[in-house]
């Protein structure tokens, strides 16, 4: 997808099986079960998708999907296959060198956007992609640690501490621009500090939205996952950058949708926005 003069590629890292009515809260499985087909376990489809961007000047990766990290029993729970591929096999899939990817971008710190940071050698993380430098909020980085009773089961240190330690991952507070054009913004509501990332060129922008609509289907505005922490917040960060999108034409990208790479968001009368697929998976 060509956005100005940036290239975006849509990486997928492999899909994972989660709870339906996990992914959709409150909303009746009557109303999810038409866009989504769930298993006999009730679960549904569910994409670890990162995105490249080149901007000429820099190659930056948005999420590293979930690399090495999990048991086995994790991963047969998620329908994940037993052996586990780290994010350099997945760029080189996508006939992208790993040794190209100078930046990394974790929109926020939870075990599905950035498993895939580090690799596991001799039981000792080690940057997945040695030449690159990462970069995480500061806010999330630091709630991380909280290991709070509601979502510190979200968090593994081993994707972002040894990063920090070495001094390979930036913690940015609020708005920051990584590159020139491509900035992380912060958009609470799944969470205080989760970050959103838009590329900007020649006029045109394209928009990670990550877990603030992490389908196609969740950009009705409540259409909120039973995982954000903070679903009113959600509903109004959510109508906000939707409604950017839509006035500007941007084009955005979701966390986990399963199928769409890349989608124009418009306006509609009775879901207030509706996402218009520009490329699905493998076309
Ligand atoms: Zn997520």
């Amino acid at each position: 997808m060509l956005v100005g003069d940036f290239e975006i590629l849509a990486i997928r890292a492999g899909t994972y099986w989660w709870d339906g009515g996990a992914v959709f809260g409150v909303v009746p499985k009557t109303l999810w079960g038409k866009k989504f087909q769930a298993d006999d376990l009730n679960r549904i489809e569910q994409g670890f998708n990162c995105y490249l961007i080149r901007t000429g000047e820099h190659t930056i990766l948005i999420e590293t999907g979930l690399g090495d990290k999990r048991d086995e029993r994790a991963r047969e729970r998620m329908r994940v296959p037993a052996q586990p591929v780290c994010i350099a096999e997945t760029l080189a899939r996508h006939s992208v060198d790993p040794e190209s990817v100078d930046t990394v971008i974790d929109s926020h710190l939870h075990w599905d956007h950035c498993s895939g940071n580090t690799i596991v050698r001799d039981g000792r993380p080690e940057p997945a992609l040695p030449r690159a430098r990462y970069f995480a909020s500061r806010g999330e980085w630091e709630h991380a640690h909280e290991r709070l009773i509601r979502d510190g089961v979200s968090y593994l240190d081993e994707n972002y501490d040894p990063l920090v330690e070495s001094g390979r991952m930036t913690l940015v507070d609020g708005d920051f621009e990584v590159a020139p054009g491509v900035w992380m913004r912060r958009a609470p509501g799944h969470n205080r500090d989760m970050m959103v990332v838009t590329a900007e060129s020649a006029g045109e922008t394209f928009c990670f939205l990550s877990d603030l609509v992490p389908t196609h289907a969740h950009t009705q505005p409540s259409w909120v996952s039973a995982f954000d922490l903070y679903p009113l917040q959600a509903i109004e960060t959510k109508t906000e950058w939707l409604a950017c999108a839509a006035d500007r034409r941007w084009i955005c990208a979701f966390a986990h949708d399963p199928l769409v790479d890349f989608a124009h968001i418009e306006h509609h009368p009775k879901t207030r926005f509706q996402a218009i697929a520009l490329s699905i998976v493998g076309s």
